[in-house]
């Protein structure tokens, strides 16, 4: 899979499918099990079903495997070779998300030597475009298109994976959320005229002021079900002062809202709805005033939080009707998962069984995955990996990306055991 580049622009995931579809062939699938289909020729996904008994309804293992570009020259080595170094292989894909792709294949045909009967069948499918930004071709095509291929109870996806520092494993998340983006754009436009000729109302100054007015405005800090899950398993795993306002975040407190956002911009983001300009444009030449001046606005939005509720509050905090605030895009508000006992039990089993003192952790991504087009088509899904990253040297869409072979043999373990627990029938 490493080496068959696959990335948006330059590669094509269909034969990343194909040489799926003739390991699987040669396991003895049968031909009516797979399935490869899509929109385009070139970025073709496949879905193999195993039969269970029937007795639950489906459950579906998602993984992309398309990947973000790699240069030869940005990196220290050829990253569509799969490259064996001092415990680690490197390749693009090799964390995202090529790996959890092999183990679910892998996996699924081990429990075919096995004989292994679950009661519900168990799909894989591995898409594409996940990352191109083009979401028409991967997993939006088959609910689309081919929603009896993947229809499932719930899903088990990328986006959660095991936090490590030091090499000591700490956490082992479970992405259950995710934020949504809007993108405002504010406009001020202006008569214009000649830059020697100075008027006070102009384009560039009120929109500075404007922009003024957003930095300096922050959403209310709060929780939900799943952030204060979070925080209280993060107040048990970090030490000090620090433990204690995260668990009292988690019960509520304001103050220790407060102290924790200050600490860290990823706890910020998690206990609020942020917006921060990201782009400029203005004035037509340099003697010139300006007739229009321009900026986007991005916002990661929590789930509970509606696009009229960010919108009004965004107005009001710029207070200058003449700055102009639109949505160009169409955005996505998808639902968070619901914390299913049966799910995340299971993922605390064989956690404990395999890293024992390892905690597993809900987590609210601020990124996007393909969770988000399947919780909107209402199939539950859950990032989850069993693969270990250090927290302070994540390289998936960098350089040199690269996986511990460790922790892949482990995330083997893990995904093996973890399926086969939430698909057999309860004893
Ligand atoms: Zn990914």
């Amino acid at each position: 899979m490493i080496e068959i580049n696959s990335s948006f622009s330059t590669g094509a995931t269909t034969p990343v499918a194909e040489a799926v579809a003739a390991r699987l062939r040669s396991a003895g699938f049968a031909e009516s099990s797979i399935h490869i289909a899509g929109a385009s020729p070139k970025k073709q996904n496949i879905v193999v079903r195993y039969r269970g008994t029937g007795a639950r309804k489906p459950i579906l293992l998602l993984a992309h495997t398309d990947v973000v570009e790699a240069r030869r020259d940005d990196w220290s080595m050829d990253p569509f070779k799969l490259n064996e170094r001092a415990g680690f292989f490197y390749g693009r894909g090799t964390t995202d998300d090529k790996a959890q792709a092999a183990l679910w294949i892998a996996n699924l045909i081990r429990y075919k030597q096995e004989a292994f009967r679950p009661d519900r069948d168990i799909i894989v499918a591995l898409t594409a475009d996940e990352e191109g930004g083009g979401p028409y071709n991967g997993v939006d095509w088959l609910i689309k298109n081919r929603r009896d291929l993947i229809e499932a109870e719930f899903c088990l996806n990328e986006g959660g994976w095991g936090e490590m520092a030091d090499g000591k494993r700490l956490s082992n998340d479970v992405q259950v959320s995710e934020k949504y983006v809007i993108n405002f754009r504010l406009e001020v436009r202006n008569k214009g005229g000649h830059s020697s000729m100075p008027v006070p109302d102009n384009a560039i100054y009120r929109l500075a002021a404007a922009l003024g007015r957003v930095a300096a405005f922050s959403f209310p800090l709060k929780t939900n079900e799943i952030t204060r899950a979070y925080f209280a398993e993060m107040g048990k795993i970090e030490k000090g002062a620090i433990a204690n306002d995260l668990e009292q975040v988690a019960q509520g407190s304001e103050d220790a809202m407060r102290r924790v956002a200050a600490a860290s911009p990823a706890w910020n983001a998690t206990l609020r709805t942020t917006c921060v300009a990201t782009q400029l444009e203005g004035g037509h030449a340099p003697n010139a005033l300006p007739q229009l001046a321009a900026a986007t606005v991005n916002c990661r939005v929590l789930p509970e939080d509606s696009v009229e509720y960010v919108r009004d509050a965004l107005k009001k905090a710029i207070a200058d009707d003449q700055v102009n605030l639109t949505i160009p895009q169409t955005l996505s508000r998808g639902p968070s998962s619901p914390m299913r006992p049966d799910v995340l039990g299971a993922v605390s089993k064989v956690t404990d069984s395999l890293w024992p003192g390892v905690r597993v952790v809900p987590i609210m991504v601020m990124g996007a995955t393909d969770g988000r087009a399947l919780r909107m088509a209402g199939i539950p899904t859950y990032g989850v990996q069993g693969v270990f990253l250090d927290r302070n040297d994540m390289r998936m869409h960098g350089r040199d990306e690269r996986l511990s072979m460790q922790s892949f043999y482990e995330a083997q373990t893990f995904l093996y055991e973890l399926v086969k627990a939430l698909a057999k029938s309860p004893e």
